[in-house]
């Protein structure tokens, strides 16, 4: 069973929700048109479904509402910006406001955002620069229970750590890749294990090093209290591109990484390596736009492969997606819906709150 909800209806009920986290009416707001736009794309682990978690990270106190960056340094071209265990949905927002600022002033910017609440969908922040004509690079890694093992390792020892590229394509809509570097992202685990359902081969090992397809392996604690694991993507080439987010978000930044054993935190802190690039001020612009969009084309032209719906560009899914839930409605499941309405109650029922 679900819930079929309109956007409309669900960024209101879980504007309620956060306003009642401390939340000022502005954050909640933002905040909830970027989960709600996380669910419109089509990214049901990166959503509303989040809500219970931040409801206890913020009761536990390592979750922060009202708290916007700070800056560390600020050299034009350099920034470096402590997200404060604010919601990174406003802190990650913020940041790029300020790097996309001085990415048009200087031609370029590297920007270090550490210690943020969970960003969410990180697409959203390649979609804000590519608007602006920028090709924006993010790497991040994520400080929470390790639930990723390392190639040849047979348990967790670090997060999902996803990597987004944004490149502008004139007046087509944008190419925006944007994965976890394990296999599938945990949050589509915890849909499928709120389904009941089994996931493919290949995804997952179990408490014990051992290849299974049960989702819950990684959502709940197994028979000797211990989790399985998610695996990378692209064996040791996904491996490679995880601790390059750890080194790179995690390290560079200063946000940390992660090397201690799981602790029970419900908080999840995301740091966040981006750099962006104006391809005007670059001096390429003419020729990007032609080269990339005359790429575009020779890969459209490949025949479909049988049984394939043909050639898809990265970002085209979430469109896709947008449009169809803009108009229909986005389907909730049960489990994830009852989750919802207990941390409502827990709030109501909080001292804290
Ligand atoms: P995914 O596997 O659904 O999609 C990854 C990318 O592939 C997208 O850019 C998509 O446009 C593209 N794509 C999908 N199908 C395609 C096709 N047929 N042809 C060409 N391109 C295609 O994504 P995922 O790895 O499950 O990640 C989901 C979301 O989770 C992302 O938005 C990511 O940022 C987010 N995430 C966040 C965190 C965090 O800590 N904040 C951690 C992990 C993941």
């Amino acid at each position: 069973m679900s819930h079929l909800i309109q956007a409309t209806d669900l960024r209101q009920h879980i504007t309620r929700i956060i306003a009642m986290t401390g939340s000022a009416p502005a954050e909640a707001a933002k905040l909830d048109y970027n989960l709600v736009m996380a669910n419109l794309s089509g990214h049901d682990s990166h959503c509303v479904c989040m809500v219970p978690r931040y409801v206890d990270a913020v009761l536990e106190g390592g979750l922060s509402p009202n708290t916007g960056v700070k800056v560390l340094l600020d050299t034009g071209p350099l920034l470096n910006l402590d997200g404060q265990r604010g919601y990174g949905q406003i802190t990650g927002v913020q940041a790029m406001q300020m790097g996309i600022e001085r990415a048009k002033q200087h031609g370029v910017c590297t920007m270090a955002l550490s210690r943020s609440h969970h960003l969410g969908r990180i697409g959203h922040f390649a979609e804000m620069a590519v608007a602006q004509g920028l090709v924006s690079v993010h790497f991040v890694n994520v400080l929470s229970r390790p639930v990723v093992a390392p190639f040849g390792g047979g348990d967790g020892r670090f997060g999902t750590n996803p990597c987004c590229i944004g490149v502008p394509m004139g007046d087509r809509p944008p190419f925006v890749l944007d994965f976890a570097t394990s296999r599938v992202a945990q949050g589509k685990m915890r849909v499928a294990h709120n389904k009941g359902e089994q996931v493919s081969p290949g995804y997952l090992i179990d408490e014990h090093g051992h290849p299974t397809t049960n989702p819950g392996v990684v959502v709940v604690p197994q028979s000797n209290g211990l989790f399985g694991a998610l695996m990378t993507f692209g064996d040791h080439k996904g491996f490679g591109m995880a601790m390059a987010c750890e080194l790179l978000g995690g390290a560079l930044t200063g946000g940390g990484t992660w090397h201690r054993e799981a602790d029970n935190q419900r908080a999840v802190l995301n740091s966040m390596l981006t750099m962006l690039i104006d391809p005007v001020r670059l001096g390429t612009q003419a020729m990007f736009e032609q080269e990339s969009l005359a790429f575009a084309d020779w890969l459209r032209q490949s025949p479909d492969a049988p049984g394939s719906d043909g050639v898809k560009l990265a970002g085209e899914p979430e469109r896709t997606a947008r449009a169809d839930r803009e108009q229909n409605g986005i389907w909730i499941d049960d489990t994830t819906w009852a989750e919802i309405e207990a941390s409502e109650k827990k709030l109501q029922q909080s001292p804290k709150t």
